[in-house]
């Protein structure tokens, strides 16, 4: 029996698991999942040994890129990122925190430049001890990585 089949019970796709709790909207959102048409099932405050409490992200039929995977690390430092290949465990992304990120967040900073001039935005990530933070590039503000909203 495959443990991982009750959470992976997809075809084919991707599974994105042990996400903190609150922030599988975010990344649906980040990754512009809904927008691509792309077939995904969200699971939202699912108990977890580890976490508590955790949220789940299935896609199916696409392999996520890994810069992808990456970006999803700045809100879920800790999830798993399945490949799923005939229900069973094809591969595991290894992340990275990306070092930037643009035109996916909009600056909390109601005076920051990229409210009103026609500029991508774009952020530097900052880790230290486990608090990840976001540096806007024009307003040159730092803010904790929950402030930030996606821009939709
Ligand atoms: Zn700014």
């Amino acid at each position: 029996m495959n443990k991982t089949l009750s959470v992976s019970a997809i075809h084919n796709g991707t599974v994105i698991d042990h996400i903190n709790a609150g922030q599988a909207l975010r990344i649906v959102h980040m990754l512009g999942l809904a927008e691509k048409k792309y077939k995904v099932t969200v699971g939202l405050n699912l108990p977890s040994k580890r976490m508590k409490l955790k949220d789940i992200i299935k896609i199916e039929n696409h392999v996520l890129a890994k810069e992808d995977a990456n970006d999803i690390t700045i809100f879920a430092p800790e999830a798993t990122i399945n490949i799923i290949r005939n229900f069973e465990v094809m591969n595991k992304i290894i992340t990275t925190l990306p070092e930037t990120i643009s035109n996916v967040f909009v600056c909390p900073n109601q005076v920051c430049i990229t409210h009103t001039e026609p500029v991508e935005t774009f952020f530097y990530i900052k880790e230290h001890s486990k608090q990840v933070n976001l540096i806007c590039k024009y307003c040159e503000r730092e803010f904790d990585r929950n402030q930030v909203k996606v821009n939709i």
